[in-house]
């Protein structure tokens, strides 16, 4: 394929009015989700779309003051130059070029990321093929195209609210359940015994984004208690318990027998293999929108075969980025599970009360349709490429909003 023209697109999903979220020690603002879209186009005028953004640790984004309008930028710049007018072959020879530009780490692995899974969604539609059967040909594997699905959901509620939530959750047939916990020690126990006792047949999985961290209320050994609780209530798993690269603090934890997960902050299909390797993980959490696409990914979920440790997609996001790694799960042969992020008014679902976590309306509205989902199962098509299509109307629709997308504010 030669390629004639790269463009990245920030955009902004507003939530209108603005979130307030108390948590223990403080209050998080929600104003809006960020995406950046990405659009390849070659010469003879075939098309393919990613996205990044939204998606990575909200830590990580509020920490390091992240800027999705950045990426964008890096994308019209060095990467549209160091693409533009070249003959791709293999995909991966795309890596190299953006290799070549000199992007300091995270950028780069972005960059690749989204291009990557662009040039698979074009490869796709070249050959008339699902981007599920090229990566089933590498995996050497049937492809199944019924993905089940985990929800994930809630935030910074109280305990009965969360309650409710995994309740909606369970009666749409989702796989399990996801929160985020940290309304306090107390409050986050109580949380997790109600939903050991509500629910039946779904798991319970706790997004703990580190932030227990955060105050002084979450110190070492109340993380670990809360930790080996939640096990012993039956969690599924824990997710980053600690700081993505604190190795260490995973070890120590892992010798309590919980259930850990992690990867999506992980700067690199590397990385994901190095936090897989310290066998503290059950389940290593890779994204095709973060680490270096279906390529790098592959490196990570190889990585796990034979071993002790599950590859179960971090995805969070809009459907673009739900599509994108759904085919990696419909071919990976050992990958069979991955994240719905729930969010509000969700035109797939169909549910008396609402279980969505917040307004996001871009998630849906970014690719035309509906993904098929039915009882806590994602049917794919057997359509080209990542088999949806993006009308770029979007662009006009949802303008790049200046600031933070969230604010933590702490009391006193
Ligand atoms: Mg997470």
């Amino acid at each position: 394929m030669e390629i004639s023209d790269v463009r990245g697109y920030a955009l902004s999903s507003p939530i209108d009015p603005a979130q307030d979220r108390p948590f223990c020690g403080g209050t998080r603002r929600l104003h809006k989700r960020d995406v950046v879209l990405v659009v390849v186009e070659t010469k003879d005028g075939v098309r393919g779309v990613s996205t990044a953004g939204a998606s990575s640790s909200a830590m990580r984004e509020y920490f390091e003051g992240d800027s999705q309008g950045t990426f964008a930028d890096v994308v019209n710049g060095d990467v549209a130059d160091a693409l533009e007018g070249e003959r791709i072959d293999r995909i991966a020879d795309a890596h190299d070029r953006i290799a070549d530009a000199g992007l300091p780490g995270r950028l780069r692995t972005e960059a690749v990321s989204a291009i990557d899974v662009a040039l698979y969604d074009i490869r796709g539609r070249e050959l008339g093929a699902p981007v599920y059967e090229l990566l089933a040909d590498e995996y050497g594997s049937d492809p199944t195209t019924e993905i089940p699905l985990y929800a994930s959901a809630g935030m910074y509620m109280e305990p009965e609210g969360y309650v409710e939530q995994a309740a909606t959750i369970e009666d749409l047939g989702f796989v399990g359940y996801k929160y985020r916990p940290g309304i306090g020690p107390d409050g986050d126990r109580r949380t997790v015994e109600l939903l050991a006792e509500t629910l039946d047949e779904a798991e319970v999985m706790l997004d703990v984004h580190t932030w227990w961290k955060i105050r002084d209320a979450y110190d070492e050994d109340t993380v670990r208690e809360l930790v080996e609780h939640a096990a012993e209530c039956g969690a599924y798993w824990i997710e980053e318990p600690v700081a993505p690269d604190d190795y260490d603090g995973y070890r120590s934890l892992a010798e309590t027998g919980a259930p850990l997960a992690g990867g999506e902050s992980e700067e690199s299909a590397a990385g994901l293999v190095e936090l897989g390797r310290t066998g503290a993980v059950e389940y290593l959490q890779g994204d095709v929108r973060h680490h270096e696409g279906y390529t790098g990914c592959r490196e990570a979920v190889e990585f796990c075969r034979g071993r002790d440790v599950e590859f179960v997609p971090h995805n969070f996001g809009t459907w673009l980025g739900l599509a994108a790694n759904a085919h990696l799960v419909a071919a990976a042969p050992e990958v069979g599970l991955l994240e719905y992020p729930v969010f509000e008014n969700d035109p797939a679902l169909d549910s008396e009360s609402d279980p969505g976590m917040y307004q996001f309306d871009l998630a849906f509205d970014i690719i035309e349709g509906e993904p098929a989902v039915e009882n806590g199962v994602l049917t794919l098509s057997d359509d080209p490429g990542l088999g949806v299509e993006v009308d770029l109307d979007i662009v006009e629709r949802y303008p790049f909003v200046e600031g933070p997308w969230t604010e933590f504010h702490y009391d006193d």
